[in-house]
């Protein structure tokens, strides 16, 4: 199985076995995607197809067989037509799936996956949401989305669900435009991105991401402290609302922001528990796979359209 992750500077590429094992891993950078959207867009999807054909041959030499693409994108992914729109790759309904599948042939199955949900779906097989069948990951990184685990399914809600990051949990004049057109967003205030803007904003001094907000805080800068608590307040309205709304047993939290560990995890798990009366209380863990998590899912995607596509031939 051959696994690409686009979503991210470079792209993480992988070799993956049926029982999940990654045979191979490997970054590629990912051209830039220039302003000129049919250049930038159209070396991305070269460098992508390139990529997969050479890790292809790879797995060959190595005594393997490709049986699937998987690929991980951000963005939209239209699944009847297999194009993806993507604003940071400067895709706009571009044939991902017919560039791919014209590449290796139609034999092998591509697995298009959006990366959170790739993300989301190789925590629940193999990481820190194995085990559950009600439950979400939620990475807190330069945006926030959610992968959805309802009653043992993963859901897509046609490629639309899980956009809590585009809730709004801030009102009034404090609300902040969101990069969706909207005001007040979870997004424009707990990802990685806003606390580093947020902190910026308030002191006039420019930050190295949320890792230098991170220092801050933990060297008792009250600026610092006080973007982490706006944070934090709004992170547990988040989570309180899926709690309410479909009653996981088991959150993990992924991306940049859970590199803060127990400073994260803590006031959350205190901040839902004072909040919840009588709805289940989800355990809060952090996330386990990392950057290899939507590389990873991609290709546990794949391998299962394999094994539907085998059972269908034998039925
Ligand atoms: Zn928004």
């Amino acid at each position: 199985m051959v696994a690409v992750d686009l979503g991210g500077t470079r792209m993480k590429c992988g070799l993956v076995a049926a029982d999940g094992a990654v045979l191979h891993r490997e970054t590629r950078p990912t051209p830039r995607a220039v302003t000129d959207a049919r250049g930038g867009g159209r070396a991305i999807l070269d460098a992508l197809v390139e990529t997969v054909v050479e890790l292809g041959q790879k797995a060959t030499a190595d005594g393997h067989r490709v049986r699937a693409i998987g690929v991980v994108v951000p963005g939209v992914i239209d699944a009847a037509t297999g194009t993806v729109s993507a604003e940071n790759l400067a895709w706009v309904g571009t044939p991902v799936l017919a560039a791919l599948t014209a590449a290796v042939g139609e034999e092998v199955p591509v697995v298009l996956a959006h990366d959170v949900r790739a993300g989301g779906y190789a925590e629940l097989r193999h990481g820190a949401l194995a085990g559950t069948t009600n439950s979400m990951f939620l990475p807190l990184g330069t945006g926030i989305a959610a992968a959805m685990v309802v009653d043992g399914s993963l859901v897509s809600g046609d490629g639309y669900a899980g956009e809590l990051g585009h809730t709004r949990f801030v009102h009034g004049d404090a609300a902040e435009q969101c990069a969706c057109g909207q005001w007040g967003c979870l997004e424009t205030v707990a990802s990685a991105a806003a606390l580093a803007r947020r902190y910026g904003a308030r002191t006039g001094r420019t930050v190295d991401g949320a890792r230098e907000v991170l220092e801050l805080l933990a060297a008792g800068d009250p600026d610092a402290a006080q973007v982490w608590d706006d944070a934090l307040r709004v992170l547990v309205d988040a989570l309180v609302l899926y709690t309410t709304l479909v009653a996981p047993t088991r959150i993990a939290i992924g991306g940049g922001l859970v590199g803060a560990g127990e400073t994260l995890l803590q006031p959350l798990r205190d901040g839902i528990h004072a909040r919840l009366t009588f709805q289940r209380e989800p355990e809060i863990v952090a996330a386990v796979l990392g950057e290899e998590a939507g590389c990873l899912g991609a290709a546990l995607m794949a391998w299962d359209r394999v094994a539907a596509d085998v059972s269908e031939d034998t039925t």
